[in-house]
Order: structure tokens, then C-alpha cells, then sequence
């Protein structure tokens, strides 16, 4: 089965490829599929965003294919960032930027539990969507830590691993991202449903 990966995040389409070895599916680029595409985010929830996202780019492909769409929610800040996350500090804000707001929003503010949510679509050419969700739970601390992974990864502290995200090598952190459990979810609908034995992009 190939799946095209849709999104143009080379990190992502890595760990699609990573996460997906072994099942027979081949993730393909966009470059490799020759297209090229943006797609504005204009959902309000996770769900909406990835459904968007692998909508599109099934329709100008004819593929199926596979988006995800995530983000960091704040419990004390009403889930805020959330769909908002890469975008919190302003339009093309840089991570470090996106920390700063986020540590002054919850400046002497005891409650810091969070939680980063991840939502994987699979689009269908015949216009089936398959979404799974997942989720990774934590908390954020006031001085950021480490120097691995991207985003808010220095300040999501994980209580059983004992340290942030930033503070784990890509294999500990893939093992247990919110990413690697919605990327599992969607495994396991697509392996019930029968379309791992076959042609997912003909059968329906
Ligand atoms: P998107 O899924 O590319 O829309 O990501 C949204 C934003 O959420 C990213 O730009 C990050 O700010 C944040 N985010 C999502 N996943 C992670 C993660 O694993 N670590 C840190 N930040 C993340």
C-alpha cells in the first residue's frame, strides 16, 4: 500500500516512514509525488485541522493520504494553545518565542497540568476519512530544559520519565508521543478494517 505523506514537514514524514516500516506501506513525499500544496488551517479542533489537510491533498493526488495535526493544551489556560500552538506568540512565531508566552500566561499560576494532542487522518480517494487520536500527558515547567526535539519539548516535563521531552533522544520520546499513539490508533482501525491486505486506494 503507498500512502502519501501530506504534509511538507521532512521531521514528520520521517517519522510517518519510522512508524509505519514493517506494514507493507510505503510513505511517498509530496516531492516524490511531484505536488505541491498549501493547506490553511482553519479548523478549530485537531480533528477538523487533519481532515482538512489529508482531504486536500487525497483530492489533488488521488492517493490516499496521511496528515496529522497537533498541538499543546494547557489546562489552567481553558486547553489554550491548543490548535493555535505553532502560532501562539503570533503569526511565524519561533518556538522560543511561542515558550516565552506561554511560561508569562501561566506566571504564578499553580496549575500546570498539560497535555499534547495529536490527531491523524487518513484520506481515502473514494473520500473515506480514518481518524485516531492521541494524547501525552505532563506538565509545564517554568525553566525550559534540554536541547533535543522542537517546539515546547523544553518546558513538557513528563512525571514517569523524569524529565521533559527535550531531555529524551528521538527513539525514548517516538516511543511514547502523542504522534507515535495516533499513528498506532490509525494502524490498528486500518488493520481491523482489512485495508493493510490489499490496495486501500481501489478497494472502496
Ligand atoms: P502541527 O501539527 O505541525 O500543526 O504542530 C503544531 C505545533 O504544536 C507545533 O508547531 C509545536 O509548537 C506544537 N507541537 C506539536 N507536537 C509537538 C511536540 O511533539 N513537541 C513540542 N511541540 C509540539
Amino acid at each position: 500500500m503507498k500512502l502519501l505523506a501530506a504534509t511538507n514537514n521532512k521531521g514528520k514524514i520521517k517519522e510517518l516512514g519510522e512508524i509505519l516500516s514493517g506494514l507493507g506501506i510505503t510513505v511517498l513525499t509530496p516531492q516524490e509525488a511531484g505536488l505541491s500544496l498549501e493547506v490553511e488551517e482553519t479548523g478549530s479542533t485537531f480533528e477538523e485541522n487533519a481532515v482538512l489537510k489529508a482531504r486536500a491533498w487525497s483530492e489533488a493526488s488521488g492517493m490516499p493520504s496521511l496528515a496529522d495535526d497537533s498541538g499543546l493544551c494547557v489546562d489552567s489556560l481553558g486547553g489554550r494553545p491548543g490548535v493555535l500552538s505553532a502560532r501562539f506568540a503570533g503569526e511565524g512565531a519561533s518556538d522560543g518565542e511561542n515558550i516565552e508566552l506561554l511560561l508569562k500566561s501561566l506566571k504564578g499560576v499553580a496549575g500546570r497540568s498539560a497535555r499534547f494532542v495529536c490527531v491523524a487522518a487518513l484520506a481515502l480517494p473514494a473520500g473515506e476519512v480514518i481518524t485516531a487520536e492521541g494524547r501525552y500527558e505532563g506538565v509545564i515547567i517554568d525553566t525550559p530544559l534540554g536541547t533535543g526535539g522542537f517546539g515546547y519539548d523544553p518546558v513538557f516535563f513528563d512525571p514517569l520519565a523524569g524529565k521533559t521531552l527535550a531531555q529524551m533522544g528521538p527513539e525514548e520520546k517516538n516511543a511514547r508521543s502523542h504522534r507515535r499513539q495516533a499513528l498506532d490508533g490509525l494502524r490498528e482501525k486500518l488493520q481491523a478494517s482489512g485495508y493493510l491486505d490489499g490496495d486501500a486506494g481501489c478497494r472502496k
